[in-house]
């Protein structure tokens, strides 16, 4: 980063244009963080050395770095953190959708158009709304689009708690939001971080369907349906498939408990209000998406990234999990030929779950 510029405004008023300039951008709050996450480093470091990321190979692979901003971006001083809230007001009841077994759950988050693209764009209008007014300076934008331990920064930076369930809790905005980050060479006043509000409270360790809690704050991603939907690139082990229900893509079971969660605020954001009826989609009908179908639906959605053969994959355990229907049984026939082996393992799967036989490989 080259270094800041004098800047025309004292920090503490630079601070407060910051939080206005990030409103009026449509974020729904704003917070400074410094770069001190030594506890989260250690904490990072003990669940890698767990092999509790799965596959998540990317986790470990920044090393240090991720706990570390000065190291990520040398010359950074403090980080600007956002949050943009996703709850799309115009989507189904989830906990309907869960219970309503011949229907699909995708997590909240992905029901609408993807939120990286968005949210960087609005991350970048801020960096340049500053630079209006102070001249150059120094940054990187953020959004899941480097080794950055979000959660942590947003804590630091006043935006809420971690809570048991490993999500970043607001006692007036819940958990269901997207972070983003400024990380810039401006020695700006940070804020205090929030006190935690969990107290005596478990409801998310003992919600999770796979039990993927290994204890509080401590989150065994192998189990995770989250993981095992969306970052899992192989067959699901099958002790864990029943427990899986109708979740398709993600899970929201531990946020869906939180209490907290009675606060959250609808999205401003149309971008993030249900698509082709995701919300609230027939199991069948989009095992029965074609790949070209699959793609033309997800275009410009975060589903998109799993490609169609997880998506058959995860749709099958669904599939292998709903009541025997004589149209679940056909559609996963029409699929034990699948040209990849990992769909036809877990229609087999799905087909034997409901007494059919199997077929043969
Ligand atoms: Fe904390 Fe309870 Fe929410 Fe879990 S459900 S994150 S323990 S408040």
């Amino acid at each position: 980063m080259p270094d800041a510029e004098p800047t025309a405004l004292q920090p503490a008023a630079l601070a407060g244009s910051i939080r206005t300039w990030a409103a009026e951008l449509g974020f729904s709050a704003c917070g400074i963080a410094g770069t001190e996450l030594a506890q989260d480093e250690a904490r990072l470091i003990r669940w890698l050395q767990a092999g509790h990321q799965g596959e998540m190979g990317f986790m470990g692979r920044h090393g240090r770095k991720r706990a570390r901003p000065r190291q990520l971006v040398p010359g950074t001083r403090t980080v600007v953190v956002v949050r943009m809230d996703y709850t799309p007001d115009r989507a189904a009841d989830p906990r309907a959708v869960l219970e309503a077994r011949q229907r699909a759950f995708i997590t909240r988050y992905s029901l609408g158009r993807d939120y990286h693209k968005l949210m960087r764009r609005r991350l970048q209008r801020l960096a340049e709304r500053i630079q209006s007014t102070i001249g150059p300076f120094g940054y990187r934008a953020f959004v899941d689009s480097a080794p950055v331990l979000e959660r942590a920064l947003a804590r630091e930076a006043g935006l809420g708690w971690i809570g048991k369930n490993t999500m970043l809790l607001n006692r007036h905005a819940g958990s269901y939001f997207f972070l983003g980050e400024l990380f810039t060479d401006l020695p700006l006043p940070t804020d205090d971080p929030v006190r935690a509000h969990c107290g005596s409270c478990r409801r998310c360790l003992r919600a999770c369907p796979t039990n993927a809690f290994t204890g509080p704050y401590q989150l065994d991603a192998r189990r995770c349906i989250s993981y095992l939907t969306i970052e899992h690139p192989g067959s699901i082990p099958e002790p864990l498939r029943p427990a899986m229900g109708n979740r398709i893509f993600g899970c929201d079971d531990c946020q869906l408990v939180c209490p907290w969660n009675r606060y959250t605020h609808p999205t401003a954001e149309d971008d993030f209000q249900p698509r082709h009826g995701l919300d609230d989609a027939d199991l069948v009908a989009l095992f029965n998406w074609d790949e070209a179908t699959f793609l033309e639906r997800t275009a410009g959605s975060a589903i998109r990234r799993i490609g169609h053969e997880r998506w058959l994959r995860n749709l099958a355990v669904a599939l292998g999990n709903t009541a025997p229907t004589p149209e679940v049984v056909e559609a996963l026939g029409q699929r034990l030929n699948h040209p990849s082996a990992l769909v036809r393992e877990h229609v087999r799967w799905a087909l034997a779950r409901h007494g059919t036989p199997r077929g043969t490989d």
